[in-house]
């Protein structure tokens, strides 16, 4: 009951990466950048199980940003001549790489960074990826001239990858859309059904990621322009709850998302979100047990899994490490007292 997770990534040390950046360099090459990942993928998963996680995540250490981590592994992309696009309804500008052919896998994306950490865990490993949507809205495209074809061959090829990660030995795999509270219309068009194309034959655990964000100005700007009460998620509640994924994570910690909105999503496994990634502060563990509880009014207890607002890839590490401490510890007391 109440198994703490996280959203997904987890800030790079400094010997691995540029710190507090959301693109940030490597500070290695070659073999000794593949070293640098393993070890700061260790000392993640050792971070996650002092901390009492029951689901761990590879912190995202061997991928350079959530969405391009995936696409570098993508044929038919041209990352040499990138356009500056407005991404997420224009929110903010990047400088994107650009569909030019056919897509194909050119081999396996996150095959050695899901073995590494299966060898050295025995908690439950989760994997995440971008979901279609998002990638289609963090690239531009000169060959399928049509997003919905774009959205559904890149599903294809997150299936392909989420199969094999699943024979690795991954027992969740989340799918990234902070698109889904940008484009609603889209999300009960297309966006569902793009995400049954990713998880298409799957056994294992599903999940989708939906949120606002990480703590950058961009993010804090429009979460200001939103109101006092963040209703977006009434128009695709519904629609998620009455899909194949099993599992919805959002933010709930420091959030204007009602909470009662949760009650939409009757049938599936809810990632609570307990932890503001958008602050510095440290939550008190009777703050993210309080947070847990009131989601307990909406979400039956063997269905929440206390968890991050969303990544921590643009905190310090210290703080990142001082949170997750609160993630468990909360969910403990909280466990203590439902149980
Ligand atoms: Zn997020």
């Amino acid at each position: 009951m109440f198994e703490p997770t996280l959203a997904g990534s987890l800030p790079k040390p400094f010997w691995l990466a540029e710190t507090g950046k959301l693109w940030p360099q490597w500070q290695a090459s070659g073999t000794d950048l593949a070293t640098a990942k393993r070890d700061a993928t260790l000392l993640w998963l050792k971070a996650q199980e002092d901390a009492g996680l029951a689901i761990v995540t590879d912190g995202e250490q061997s991928r350079q940003h959530f969405v391009h981590g995936f696409l570098e592994q993508v044929e038919g992309i041209d990352f040499e001549h990138k356009v500056k696009m407005g991404i997420r309804n224009n929110r903010y500008d990047a400088m994107v790489p650009v569909v030019t052919g056919p897509l194909r896998l050119k081999g396996r994306v996150h095959q050695i960074e899901a073995q590494f950490a299966r060898t050295h865990t025995k908690c439950k490993l989760k994997i995440t990826m971008p979901g279609p949507m998002t990638i289609v809205d963090t690239i531009a495209d000169q060959f399928y001239g049509d997003k919905v074809k774009l959205a559904m061959a890149f599903a294809d090829l997150l299936n392909q990858e989420a199969r094999a990660l699943q024979a690795d030995g991954v027992d969740v795999i989340q799918f990234d859309e902070p698109a889904f509270n940008v484009y609603m219309a889209d999300v009960t068009a297309w966006g569902i059904d793009a995400l049954h194309r990713a998880i298409e034959g799957l056994t294992c655990t599903t999940a989708v990621h939906i949120c606002y964000g990480y703590g950058i100005q961009a993010n804090l700007d429009w979460k200001k322009s939103l109101g006092d009460q963040w209703t977006q998620y009434n128009e695709i509640f519904p629609a998620l709850a009455a899909s194949r994924i099993n599992q919805v994570s959002l933010e709930c910690a420091n959030s204007h998302v009602p909470m009662n909105l949760i009650r939409l999503l009757a049938g599936k496994d809810v990632l609570v979100g307990v932890i503001d990634v958008a602050s510095d502060r440290i939550e008190t563990p009777e703050e993210v047990a309080a947070t847990i509880e009131r989601a307990l009014a909406f979400v039956p207890k063997e269905r929440l899994f206390p968890c991050t607002n969303c990544g921590m890839a643009p905190m310090s590490r210290d703080i990142a490490l001082a949170k997750l401490q609160a993630l468990g510890l909360g969910a403990a007391l909280a466990r203590a007292r439902h149980a």
